[in-house]
């Protein structure tokens, strides 16, 4: 209960945006932030999972949350969320620009230029107008930007067939970092987190091809795959790691790029 107590008084009067609040990573941020004080505004495709969310965070603090539907690929969409969300809350203070898919898994050549599209558009472009439209917001008080990319792309080159992903997640790290120094200014810092695997519905969003098969080469590890944990992390994990990099107790932070893995990527 103390603990509690401590915590709501984090992100008191303060607003999050979190896309991808109704699943996995983004949930349990969104749950997070809001049990330390925060306003939470909800983005995702609108189902019965994000209201779900909406629901749970405000039988805790009435008020606290609203789910928007939203596609993070559609300009117009993402920008009327931004102003509902000022129009309710006040602000914006904190974006984690988490939303992302698998998208489709092939073999390059296979692979339909409108597929690949779809998980750039998802991924890459998502998170650009995420920030596009959150940015003259955060310019009134300076605030927080948590982008959530992968170890694939970055570290690991092996999850064969994914080459859409990686490279929409390595696109955001080098936009995170571009993002870090041209909004220094103006006290909004951003960093960018590269989750290795995490217990989530994400393999929802991954469509396989048949001829993936084709050109995967056997990775193998000397045993298990997470040497910290010998299994996946947790979604709770990630919040804690998000929590902090919102939180005033990372204020010299920006601009870094941070593995939550438990060593995974360093096999
Ligand atoms: P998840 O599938 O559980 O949650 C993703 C959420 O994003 C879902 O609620 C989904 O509806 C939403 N979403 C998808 N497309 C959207 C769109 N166009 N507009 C709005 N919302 C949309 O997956 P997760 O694992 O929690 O994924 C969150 C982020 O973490 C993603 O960016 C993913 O690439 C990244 N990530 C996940 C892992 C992992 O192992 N789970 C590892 C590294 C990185």
């Amino acid at each position: 209960m103390a603990q509690d107590q401590i915590n709501s008084q984090y992100f008191t009067g303060k607003t999050a945006i979190v896309t991808g609040a109704g699943s996995g990573i983004g949930r349990a941020t969104a749950k997070k932030l809001a049990q330390q004080g925060a306003n939470v505004a909800l983005f995702d495709l609108l189902d019965e999972r994000t209201t779900e969310v909406e629901t749970e965070i405000n039988r805790i603090r009435q008020g606290a949350a609203r789910a928007f539907d939203v596609d993070i690929a559609d300009a117009e969409r993402v920008e009327k969320a931004v102003l509902e969300t000022v129009e309710l809350f006040g602000g914006v203070d904190i974006v984690f620009a988490n939303a992302g898919i698998n998208g489709v898994v092939s073999p390059i050549e296979e692979l339909k230029l409108e597929d690949w599209q779809q998980t750039l558009s998802v991924n890459l472009n998502g998170t650009f107008l995420t920030l596009k439209y959150t940015i003259p917001h955060l310019k009134k008080n300076g605030g927080s930007v948590i982008i959530t990319s992968s170890v694939n792309g970055n570290r690991t080159f092996s999850s064969f067939g994914m080459s859409a992903y990686s490279t929409s997640k390595a696109g955001q790290v080098a936009f995170a970092k571009m993002a870090a120094l041209e909004l220094a200014k103006f006290k909004i810092r951003v960093n960018v987190i590269c989750p290795g695997a995490i217990s989530t519905n994400i393999d929802q969003s991954t469509k396989k091809t048949d001829e993936l098969k084709e050109i995967v080469i056997p990775v193998e590890f000397p045993e298990g795959r997470q040497p910290l944990e010998d299994g996946p992390g947790e979604p709770e994990q990630v919040a804690n790691l998000v929590s902090f990099l919102a939180s005033k107790e990372s204020s010299h932070i920006t601009g870094s790029q941070i593995y939550i893995d438990g060593a995974e990527s360093l096999l």
